[in-house]
């Protein structure tokens, strides 16, 4: 068990960035179940979300490209920052989003094979992602920290034969009224339908983060943060036994029902934010 910052330092020799969302559905290993966060949350979205996203091989989903690229533009700012190799942050961001936005991608990807529409939302999202990269670089220079963990993977046996897997995206350590303090962070980069109100309240993704922090390292106090890019709003959340709870019984029932086939669609007003909605409404 890890106890202390230093250790967690040391844990961080063995880390590099890893890929975001990697489960489509439950694994089954060593008659264990394995399933992802991300797969969980959009289960309990809408269930018809989740199988249409598992097979989108096309990317018709923009925003969850978006979101991926500007993930990997943050941990790469942050692992330069600390190795201390980051001698012009904003400069960095800037070459790194651009890397990020249009690597993988010549003039016949974006302008031919695709539709008009996403050409428009494509470079819509390209000076969206300008403007995050000025606001997460004011937001990291506020603050002098020394970041730990950088977009790991964790997994987690979260109830018997059920591992979740997931991702820290950053935990840093701050000095805050002369107290050292360990921050669980999750950066919020876009406003898509998971970045409710009500969804922010039950952010599952940020339950299941600080409760596997807190098992895997055995560290009793540590604060939960999520920072809103756009917004640069800076949330210090509090979960107790009842969250983690409530978290075991979602895995718990999400698993059953992929398990069992049993999807339930439920078209709703959030129906008006889903990127399937066309795809979708043709097959209802
Ligand atoms: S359009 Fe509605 S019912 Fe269809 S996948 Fe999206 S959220 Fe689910």
């Amino acid at each position: 068990m890890l106890t202390r910052t230093q250790s967690l330092r040391d844990l961080n020799n063995k880390i590099q960035i890893n890929d975001l969302y990697i489960a489509a559905t439950p694994l089954d290993i060593n008659n264990k179940v394995m399933v992802d966060i991300s797969d969980i949350r959009d289960f309990t979205f809408c269930a018809r979300y989740y199988d249409l996203k598992n097979k989108d091989q096309n990317e018709i989903n923009i925003r969850n490209l978006y979101d991926k690229s500007l993930h990997r533009t943050f941990y790469a700012y942050l692992l330069a920052l600390q190795e201390d190799r980051l001698d012009s942050t904003l400069e960095f961001l800037k070459y790194r989003w651009g890397k990020e936005w249009i690597k993988h991608k010549n003039t016949k990807d974006i302008l031919i094979t695709r539709s008009s529409v996403w050409r428009d939302s494509y470079e819509k999202l390209r000076k969206k992602g300008i403007d995050a990269i000025f606001k997460f670089n004011e937001i990291m220079l506020k603050e002098k920290q020394c970041p730990i963990i950088i977009g790991h993977k964790y997994q987690i046996e979260i109830i018997p034969n059920v591992i979740l897997t997931g991702t820290y995206e950053y935990v840093r350590e701050l000095t805050i009224n002369k107290q050292k303090v360990i921050q669980v962070v999750k950066f919020i980069t876009s406003t898509n339908r998971f970045n409710t109100n009500i969804a922010r309240q039950f952010d599952l993704e940020l339950i299941a983060t600080a409760y596997a922090f807190k098992e895997t390292f055995n560290v009793d106090y540590f604060q939960v943060v999520s920072i809103e890019i756009e917004t640069k709003k800076i949330t210090v959340n509090t979960y107790t036994e009842k969250e983690y709870n409530l978290l075991k019984e979602t895995v718990k029932n999400v698993v059953l029902s992929i398990q069992n086939d049993i999807k339930c669609v439920s078209p709703d007003k959030h129906c008006f934010h889903c990127e399937y909605r066309n795809i979708c409404i043709n097959t209802l």
